[in-house]
Parts: structure tokens; sequence; C-alpha cells
């Protein structure tokens, strides 16, 4: 079959067509070492760019343009909160206009499928912003009664000041927007650190925060390796908070990095989020939510709802048409014309850690029900695609039921009780997203209730808005991102007390 491909629109040639410099102080430049690395396309392995590899010289540039920009410019000087505002209503309008570049950026970096890009990453992210255009001109402090005659206390809520934003490659886009909204809306400075696969929306950004009228230094971005570039930001001293989202194991890292400088830290990290479908539930509904709880992104969500337990006089009319259906879910390029519903997993690496995760659980003594490595289809050879997988004959101490695969991998598991199902799901060391599927709604708010995870989906999954707040408990992180908490995320209380 002929491969046919949607044509890169003129924009995005004309941006890739030469080396990409990291946006500092309102200029894109070359990194002070003069090193770039080339970002590759997971649907073919080709290159897709040249872009400037930044490491601790420049984060050190892009954090004195910040500091400029914060403690000096006219950002934090002459910017009134209401210009603050329109400034980012801009932003969210020429996210908009430059729609189609923006989602072919992300489709090209991270493999997914354009129509994802455009109706989900960009359309998100301009929501995002333009969400938190509304909040600069209600970001207020309080006056407290306090038990002292002649003496007036009252509380006023400043900025941080600059904010170091490390981002993942999931949604690269979206993610950076999650923290980059409320970052200035309240007021911050920033620097930006996208992950190394998909770096390429968020420089794009850069031209976008120059038209919408931000002064120069108030949003940069250096691209390059975590080891590096990341780990240089996080050490600082310039910085004083870091807003981070990505695994574990860096998070760790980064904990211990900025304990010098006691930076505040937020964190967004991963989770083995369980699913729970009572026998009550409307299984043909709560099948097609499963499916897409877990295979959305291709799995490749923080959120994922990969352990997924079953009542068990449904279990195997459940499974049967959670296979129906996953087996149903196309897999493609993500330029491909005819538009799969799912493109490949981000990169090798990751391609080699969710086939082992499989091939794992098979030597387990887990039963592969659909899915697995993709063959058979020349188009799918060049990528790395794997095809949506559900696992069964799986128990709660097997690897792939307890570790975060962040790939296309489902395991199904039966249950036999309300108590029994509330413990086996909160029995991980990750808290982020759990949800339910029942018609009875004094269960689902008692079994929600019980839930140790920071978002609850009952009778559906994956819902955020920008006004609701998201985030982990236990080893899914700290703080809050979206809605008024993330404004706080961003912001410092100052107390002053005023002799009368
Ligand atoms: P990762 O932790 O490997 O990388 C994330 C970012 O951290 C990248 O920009 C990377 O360059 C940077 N980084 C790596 N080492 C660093 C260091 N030593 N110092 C500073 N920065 C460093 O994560 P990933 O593989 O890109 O993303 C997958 C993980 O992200 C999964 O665990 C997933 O669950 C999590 N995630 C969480 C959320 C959420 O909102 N909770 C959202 C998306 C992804």
């Amino acid at each position: 079959m002929a491969k046919e491909y949607i044509e890169i629109c003129d924009t995005v040639r004309k941006f890739l067509s030469e080396p990409i410099g990291l946006y500092i102080d309102g200029k894109y430049v070359a990194a002070q070492s003069g090193k770039t690395f080339v970002t590759e396309n997971p649907s073919n392995r080709q290159p897709i760019a040249t872009v400037a590899e930044g490491a601790a010289e420049d984060i050190d540039l892009a954090v004195q343009a910040a500091r400029r920009a914060f403690d000096e410019g006219p950002w934090r000087n002459e910017f009134t909160a209401a210009d603050r505002s329109k400034a980012i209503w801009r932003l969210g309008e020429l996210l908009e206009e430059h729609a189609e570049a923006l989602s072919q950026l992300d489709a090209l970096d991270n493999g997914k499928p354009v129509s994802v890009t455009a109706n989900v990453d960009v359309k998100y992210s301009a929501d995002h912003f333009r969400y938190f255009a509304g909040w600069p001109t209600k970001i207020e402090g309080s006056v407290i009664p306090v038990n002292a005659p002649n003496m007036l206390n009252y509380t006023v809520k400043e900025p941080v000041g600059v904010c170091g934003l490390i981002v993942p490659w999931n949604y690269p886009l979206l993610m950076a927007a999650w923290k980059i909204a409320p970052a200035i809306a309240a007021g911050n400075a920033i620097v930006v650190k996208p992950a190394e696969q998909t770096p390429l929306s968020v420089l794009y950004l850069g031209k976008l925060f120059e038209e919408a009228g931000f002064p120069p230094g108030v949003f940069n971005v250096v691209s390059g390796f975590g080891g590096t570039a990341g780990a240089a930001l996080v050490e600082h001293a310039g910085v004083n908070k870091v807003g981070f989202t990505g695994s574990l194991e860096v998070a760790q890292t980064i904990v211990r990095g900025s304990a010098d400088t006691l930076k505040r830290v937020s964190l967004e990290l991963g989770g083995k989020s369980p699913n729970i479908v009572f026998k009550d539930a409307d299984i043909e509904k709560a099948a097609l939510g499963c499916t897409w709880a877990a295979f959305g992104n291709n799995g490749q969500s923080c959120t994922a709802g990969s352990r997924l337990y079953v009542e068990r006089p449904i279990f195997d009319e459940f499974v049967a048409e959670m296979s129906r259906q996953t087996s149903a879910i196309s897999v493609g390029p993500g330029m491909s014309k005819k538009q799969p519903d799912l493109g490949p997993v981000v990169s090798r690496e990751q391609f080699d850690r969710v086939s082992g995760y499989i091939r794992g659980a098979e030597s387990d003594g887990a039963k592969v029900v659909c899915g697995g490595l993709a063959h058979g289809s020349s188009e799918l050879e060049d990528g790395y695609f794997i095809l949506p997988t559900i696992v069964t004959d799986v128990s709660d101490d097997m690897t792939i039921v307890q570790e975060e695969v962040f790939g296309p991998v489902l395991c199904i598991l039966p249950f036999d009780e309300e108590g029994e199902i509330i413990a086996r799901a909160n029995n991980t060391e990750f808290g982020l997203a759990a949800g339910l599927w029942t018609n009875d709604l004094s269960r689902a708010h008692r079994v929600g209730k019980k839930l140790k995870a920071g978002t609850i989906w009952i009778n559906n999954w994956g819902y955020t808005d920008p006004a609701s707040p998201f985030g982990g408990m236990k080893k899914s992180g700290y703080g809050r991102e979206m809605g008024k908490e993330a404004i706080d995320l961003y912001s410092e209380v100052k107390s002053i007390w005023v002799q009368t």
C-alpha cells in the first residue's frame, strides 16, 4: 500500500531548515559550545531538525536574562496585572493561529497523530493560556484581624522570581503550557528545559512570546540533555523555583540537587493508576472508557489507567469486550494521511523498555490477550511501533502490575469484593489517579473517598480542565497544577505589619 503523508506546512519547513537556536533574552542563539543534536521522528526514524545543545553556560545566560527581566525589567516594574493578562490571552490566540505549525511539530517530534496534537495538545495548551490569562487581576492578599491594637496586618502574593521548568516528551507543548501559563500569570520570569526527544514546539514558542508583547527575558528556552542543561538549571543559585514533570528517579535527583539552594520544588511524576470495574457497570461503556484510559496517548500518559481490576462475575466477558475494542485501534505514523488512532512510542529507548516489559511479563507467566510488537506492515516497520497490548493471568506482585511501563500495556486482574479491591488498588507507591465504574452511586462515592490518589474519575477517565487542580499523592509528586492551586505554586505570600 502506498505511504501517503500530510505535507509539512511552509512555516514548519522554514523553521526546521536551519539549526534551531536556544531562545534566550528574546533571541534565538547558538549554544556557547557550538554543540547541536538531531531530533528524530519516531514514526520513521528519520532526522527532523538540528537543535542547539545547551549546557551549564547557556543555562547561566538564560537565568541571567530571566533575572534581569524579573529584577529590573518592565515585566516586574511597569507591566500591570491587566497588562500581563492581555499578553497571556494574546499568547493563547497566537497558539491557535499557529496551530498547524505547532501540531505538526509535536506530531513529527513525538510521533503521535497530527489530529491528536491539533485537537488535544495544541487546543488544550491554548485553552490553558486563556484560563490563566484571567488570573493576574485576581491574585489577591487579605487583611487579617490580628489580636493587636493599632496594628494593620495584610498579606500580598508575590511571584517567586525566576522559575526553571523542566518538562517531558509525552505532551511536549501541553506539559510545558501547564507550567508556563501559571508561572507567568503569577508574574515570574522563566527558563524552560524541554525534553531532549521533543524540543521543537517549545522552542517555536519563542516567536509567539515576542509577538504577544512579552519583554525579552521573561521566557527563555534551553534545549539540551537532562544531566547537563537540566541539572544546571536545578542547581543554579539565580533560580528560585523548579517545576518538574517526569520520572520518579529524576525527581529524586532534582530534590537532592536543589537542596543547597533550598529552592521551591513542585513535582508531577508517574503512576500505576488503578481502574476498577464493578459488575453493575455498563459494560460496553466501561470497556470503551477503560480502553482509552490505558491506551490514550499510547499509554505514555502519567495518568494511564494501566492496572485494571474487574469484578469476577463479568471478568471474561469484559476482557473479551476490551480485547475487541483494543484490536480495533489503528496504529501508524503521526503524519500519515490515514490518521491512525495512535502513533509509535517516542524513541528507541522507550521501544526497548516497553517491549522488555511485555517479554518479562510473558516469561513471568502472563498471557498476552492482544497486541504486542507491530509486524507485517511496511508503514510500521520503519518506526517504533507497539500495538496496544492487554495482558491477563497476572498477580499483584508481578513487575508488570507494580511498575509504570509508560507505554501501551494494560494488565487486567479479577477481584471479588469492595474491601479487597480498595486495599489492592492502594497497594502502590504511586498516587496520581484512580478510577471506578459502577451504577451504584453510594458505592461510587464510598470507594472514591477511600482511593489514595490526587484525581479520582468515576464512570469516566482522563478528564482535566485548566480550572481543576491536578497532581499526585505519595511518590507521584507534590504540588497541584492547574486551577487556583497552580497560582499558589508559583507565588510567595508576604505578611505586612503596619503600626497605625
Ligand atoms: P524524565 O524524568 O526522564 O525526563 C523529564 C525531563 O527531565 C526531561 O526534560 C529530561 O531532560 C529532564 N532531566 C533528566 N535528568 C535530569 C536531571 N538529572 N536534572 C534535571 N533534569 C533532568 O521523564 P520522561 O521519560 O521524559 O517522562 C516520563 C515520566 O514523566 C513518566 O514517569 C511519567 O509518568 C511522567 N509524567 C508525569 C506527568 C504528571 O503530570 N504527573 C505528566 C507527564 C509525564
